[in-house]
Parts: C-alpha cells; sequence; structure tokens
C-alpha cells in the first residue's frame, strides 16, 4: 500500500497555508494530537489534574503500548520524559563509567552528546573515541570492529545526524557490539517516525528519541528505550518517589523496568498528546511512511542540483528526509528568515551543532530543507523556485 498523502494532509490543515519543510526541526501537528493534548487540559480545568490523570489512566498506559509497538519493544522497556536529550543523558548518565573506560562514537554527534562526553572525559577519565567514516562518509563498520575492545564501555551512534540526509547503519553497528559486554546507545531523534526502528533487529540496549520531529507530536515530550536485560547495569542519577519505593527507614527499591529512569510529576496532556501522534504515525505504516519520505527528499536533491547558486550538501549511501544544501553569497540564517517571509519553512544549522562532521565538510552553516511524507512535489518545487529567485 502507497502512503496515503490526502488523509494526511486533511488531518494537517496548516499543511495548505504553508510549505513546511522543518519537520526535522518541529513537524507540523496533525489534528488527532492536538485533540488528545486539548480534551485533557480541558478534563484537567474540569477535574482538576489528578482526578484527570485517574480517568486518563487506560489511554495513559496505552501511550507505553504504542511506543512499544513502533520500536518493537515492551512497554515495560520505555520511559516517558520531557525531550529526546533529557532520554539520552538520562540513560548516558546511568552508565557506571570508571577511569580509563572507552567510549566509541560517530562523527554526527548532536552537540548536546558531544558536550556530555567531553564532561565523562572529565569527571571519570573516560576515553572517548570517534570512529572514522567510510568513503561515503557514514561511520566505518570496519572500523569499529577494529576498535573493539575489552575496554569498550558504551558504543554511542547517532543514527540520523541534525545536519545532513546521512543514515547510519546501526543494525551493522549492532551485530559488532553483540559479541561485547558493552552498552549500546542510539540516537534516534531524526529517525524516530521517519524510517522503521526495530531495536531487536538494531541490536541496541539504549534508544532515545523525541516528540515533535518526524512523529509530529506536542514539544517537550521524548523517550528512551532500556533493553531490560540490561537494566541491571545501569543506576538512575536521579530517582524520586516513583522511580523508587522508600521500603524502609533506611532502604529503598527501584521500580521494575524502564520506569525507574521517569520522575513522578509530568505533563499529562503532551503525554497523550505524544501516543497520538504515534498512534497516527503508524496508521499510515511506517514503511509507506519512508518510502515517500525518500522518495520526495531525492526529487529535492534533483531539484536543487538544477539551481546554479545551490549546492547540495549530503553525504551517506543511504540518505533520508533531510537535505542540506548552501546557497552561493547567502547565510542560511538569512535564507531562512526570506523563506518564512513567502511562507516555505526550512531551517539552518550552525557548526557548534553538529562541529565534527560540517568541519569535515568545511561549512560554517547550511539550510536544511526536511521533509515529510505528508509533503509534496508541488512544495518541493515551490522551495526550487524561491531558490532560483533569492539565487539571482
Ligand atoms: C534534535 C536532536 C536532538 C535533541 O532533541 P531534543 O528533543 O531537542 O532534546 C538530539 N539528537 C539529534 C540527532 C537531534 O537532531
Amino acid at each position: 500500500m502507497a502512503f496515503d498523502v490526502e488523509r494526511a494532509r486533511r488531518a494537517t490543515p496548516a499543511s495548505e497555508r504553508h510549505v513546511h519543510l522543518n519537520n526535522a526541526g518541529a513537524a507540523l501537528q496533525p489534528d488527532p494530537v492536538l485533540h488528545a493534548v486539548r480534551a485533557h487540559l480541558d478534563l484537567e480545568a474540569e477535574l482538576g489534574g489528578y482526578e484527570a490523570a485517574g480517568i486518563a489512566a487506560d489511554e495513559i498506559r496505552g501511550v507505553y503500548e504504542s511506543i512499544a509497538n513502533l520500536l518493537h519493544a515492551g512497554a515495560d522497556e520505555i520511559a516517558l520524559v520531557d525531550s529526546a536529550t533529557r532520554a539520552w543523558l538520562t540513560a548516558f548518565m546511568a552508565i557506571p563509567f570508571e577511569q580509563g573506560d572507552r567510549i566509541l562514537t560517530s562523527s554526527s554527534e548532536y552537540a548536546s552528546n558531544a558536550i556530555a562526553y567531553l564532561q565523562a572525559a572529565e569527571r571519570e577519565g573516560v576515553e572517548v573515541v570517534e570512529v572514522p567514516n567510510d568513503e561515503d562518509g557514514a561511520l566505518s563498520v570496519d572500523e569499529l570492529s577494529r576498535l573493539m575492545d575489552e575496554r569498550v564501555k558504551l558504543v554511542s551512534i547517532t543514527h540520523v545526524p541534525t545536519s545532513s540526509g546521512l543514515v547510519n547503519d546501526v543494525a551493522a553497528v549492532g551485530r559488532v557490539v553483540a559479541g561485547s559486554n558493552a552498552l549500546y546507545l542510539v540516537d534516534a531523534c531524526q529517525s524516530a517516525g521517519q524510517m522503521p526502528l526495530d531495536v531487536a533487529a538494531i541490536g541496541c540496549h539504549l534508544l532515545s528519541a523525541t516528540g515533535r520531529k518526524y512523529l509530529r507530536g506536542p514539544r517537550g515530550t521524548g523517550f528512551l528505550y532500556v533493553d531490560r536485560d540490561r537494566l541491571d547495569d545501569l543506576r538512575p542519577v536521579a530517582a524520586d518517589l516513583h522511580s523508587a519505593t522508600w521500603i524502609a527507614p533506611g532502604a529503598y527499591q527501584l521500580r521494575e523496568g524502564a520506569g525507574r529512569f521517569e520522575l513522578w510529576e509530568r505533563s499529562v496532556a503532551t503525554m497523550l498528546g505524544l501516543g497520538a501522534a504515534v498512534d497516527h504515525a503508524l496508521s499510515f505504516g511506517i514503511d509507506e511512511t519512508y518510502e515517500r519520505v525518500r522518495r520526495l527528499a531525492d526529487r529535492l536533491r534533483t531539484l536543487l542540483a538544477d539551481v546554479s547558486a545551490v549546492t547540495v550538501r549530503d553525504v551517506g549511501r543511504e540518505r533520508c528526509g533531510i537535505v542540506t544544501f548552501t546557497l552561493d553569497g547567502v547565510a542560511p540564517t538569512d535564507l531562512t528568515r526570506t523563506l518564512q517571509g513567502v511562507g516555505i519553512h526550512i531551517w539552518h544549522i550552525e557548526r557548534a551543532s553538529s562541529r565534527t562532521d560540517m568541519t569535515e565538510q568545511g561549512l560554517e552553516a547550511v539550510s536544511r530543507a526536511s521533509v515529510h511524507a505528508y509533503n509534496t512535489d508541488a512544495e518541493l518545487e515551490a522551495l526550487g523556485a524561491a531558490l532560483t529567485e533569492v539565487g539571482r
């Protein structure tokens, strides 16, 4: 079955008013997401927050099940938090690093991950090693195999970077990690909702993602997957009366499952919005979504290659919905602003967000047009035409 574009656009009325190509920043939320959030806010206003949460208990449980379905995981392996960074840091900081431990990572790391590696190096004396890329610009799995030894405590890879259409082969990485004791953490922030994710096929123990990007959920939502077989290798840094129980004056017990990485207080409305977003995404089929995303992104790269002032900057063999480019003589920040003035939403990434891969490419900043399956060929043509105009 093909992706049902008409249904996707009907559920996203704003898609008829703007050309939204900033899905890697924050996608347009479909109606079911807005309805779920608003309905729960109304219920809280009517009854009070605790009473409303009680009534929504089944739906709240359903959010864990929906995310588990998305990832082919168990509902007990999901923790709901307020962003991908919170999810990632919650996992990372729970790893009991010791002096001399090694972290193997990629050149496409998000700045926040890179800062955490530097802090771990400062605090715990870990050694952070960047795995070299292959000739196409993706993480080299052969180089990774060569670097694996008993010092490696963590393999931490960004699936899709914020600054390029590149897709790292996280399943091939998982096959290498499988022969070791290392933990394997995947930053799936840009891939969740865009392409199929199966934690067993990837072989990761930890995976983080956000709600607002390709999943099209509300801002301030994110989640963490934790392999139930590796729970005891991790030490939650922040535990409260939800993550643990104070069982005696001198004793506490951590909660079973990934819930030990959550805190008690949360925004129930946006959590329910995230669940609605995941259900909406699943109802279109993630395979179908990715097939269309890739076709549109390839089309856009072709269109942009025909605009003489534009250079497409994506690397890697497999390329996804993120299309990065530069326009001669126009700063990416200015381009974002200019295009927003004509109803076309793209974004710009500065070197500090994804320093290593951008430095390798000699770039200070790039423009990023990120397509989703609800976008159309006509919208891509509109961007091409606008860039031709601005490039003149
Ligand atoms: C956006 C992004 C993040 C951070 O997500 P937040 O929800 O803003 O915390 C992490 N990693 C990558 C690759 C991203 O693109």
